[in-house]
């Protein structure tokens, strides 16, 4: 047995039931065993043992009142996984299927991610197993402030910097720093996501969406095409997926699907995102609502948007959201690309069939990365005490962006695995996080 399969054992041992934390490490120690095959001497098995080991984790109480006076209580979570690069970075998720197991994953994934994006950020995640649906302002705010105020002495700008993920935008992060700034008389830039007039970065709400676009756009150009007249289907209709169908549109592609939890609509006019703005992000309603407005469209209720017929992919809804089943259907509509701006949407038995099926396929932790790229130079403008233009956020975005590719395609290329994305990832990823905890005993 190989010294990896050997440690993924003890990992098991210690991580007993975590699956989706299990799933993470597997994939990327898949492509760790391509190391030990091509640069034995590259793969420390020390190192090894300890990136797959959280640096701290934090649970916490979350009581609090809702608005007719009952007392609720909910569960915190913030791992702090690695700091080998930076301060800890990384989301918080509020969403009712939160629990260890998915915070730990995260946080794993966030220590790649945050590598590839080549600026200091080690990596981190939180979230909490509230539901924001259907919460008042108000209910939100108190669950926000309670969350802060246990959260609060375990992070800082130098320490830990959350941001958002599932369930947690712009109001949320406002109600989280108004709090932190109450309880450590102290304005920092200690969140990102952060509202324009008190230290947010331009370009941060559509950052993940747009990233995501621009990562596909260079993977397109390097495989000679483009998104101009494609068909896109889109899972989600949050944050990620609304500003991913933008800019896919804007570079000429044809998005038709959206979708949440509920369900998923196609429109064969293409998706009219006015419209789904107005319903997600002003009433904060169903997808369904789509189709009233939209006699072309449909609303198929508990499906995922995948048996649709398209060009390209983009899941960004949530983890394992399209399987075997849809990636078999994805290949029989002949798609070109499948890239993640989702945490881990694939199954590993998709990603194993689309990438035998000739399909490109990019991993979250490279595709999605524009989101904490952003959050990276928010801290930098926050540090300088100033704010970029948009124009040149975006710039550095698409830069860096373009940049996770070539990364990915290159290291895939030089171990000997040109065009998986995957495999130059995890290994590019890792490489850099191995060498900084070696040269600092850590
Ligand atoms: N939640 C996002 C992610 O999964 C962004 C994290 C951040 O900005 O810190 O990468």
């Amino acid at each position: 047995m190989s010294d990896l399969k050997k440690l993924y054992e003890v990992v098991q041992q210690r991580n007993n039931g975590d699956k989706e934390f299990l799933q993470a490490v597997e994939e990327v120690f898949e492509s760790l065993e391509v190391i030990e095959q091509v640069h034995p001497e590259k793969l420390d098995d020390d190192v090894l043992a300890r990136i797959v080991e959280p640096e701290r984790q934090i649970i916490f109480r979350v009581p609090w009142v809702d608005d007719n006076g009952v007392t609720h209580v909910n569960r915190g979570f913030r791992i702090e996984f690695n700091s080998a690069l930076g301060p800890y970075k990384g989301g918080l998720r509020f969403h009712p299927s939160v629990n260890a197991s998915i915070i730990k994953f995260l946080g794993f994934e966030q220590i790649f991610k945050n590598s590839l994006t080549t600026l200091p950020m080690g990596g981190g995640k939180g979230g909490s197993d509230f539901d924001p649906k259907g919460k008042s302002d108000a209910e939100v705010m108190r669950f926000c402030q309670s969350f802060m105020s246990e959260l609060y002495r375990h992070i800082g700008p130098n320490t830990d910097v959350p941001a958002g993920d599932i369930g947690v935008g712009g109001r949320e992060i406002g109600y989280l720093f108004g709090q932190y700034k109450r309880l450590k008389n102290e304005f920092s830039g200690v969140l990102t996501g952060k509202g324009l007039t008190f230290g947010g970065s331009l370009v941060r709400t559509e950052a993940t969406g747009y990233g995501l676009c621009y990562f596909t756009q260079a993977l397109l150009k390097d495989n000679g095409t483009s998104f101009d007249g494609k068909t896109v289907a889109i899972s989600g209709s949050g944050n990620v997926a609304i500003y991913a169908c933008e800019k896919a549109t804007e570079l000429g592609a044809k998005v038709v699907t959206m979708s949440d939890s509920n369900g998923f609509i196609y429109d064969p006019n293409g998706i009219d995102l006015a419209c789904v703005k107005e319903i997600k992000e002003v009433r904060r309603g169903r997808i369904k609502e789509y189709v009233e407005t939209h006699p072309d469209a449909t609303y198929t209720a508990g499906a995922r948007p995948w048996q649709t017929p398209c060009d390209i992919a983009l899941p960004c809804a949530t983890q394992n959201e399209l399987d075997l089943e849809d990636a078999k259907a994805l290949v029989a509509n002949k798609v070109f690309a499948v890239c993640e701006g989702a945490n881990m949407p694939t199954t590993p038995e998709a990603i194993h069939y689309l990438m035998q099926n000739g399909v490109f396929y990019a991993p979250g932790k490279a595709s999605n990365a524009g989101g904490v790229a952003c959050s990276g130079l928010e801290m930098s403008q926050n540090a300088q005490h100033l704010s970029w233009t948009r124009e040149e956020v975006d710039a550095r975005l698409q830069k860096i962006m373009e940049s996770i590719f070539e990364t990915c395609r290159d290291t895939a290329k030089e171990y000997g695995h040109e065009k998986e994305y995957v495999v130059g990832a995890n290994i590019a990823g890792f490489l850099k996080v191995a060498e900084a905890m070696k040269a600092q005993g850590t």
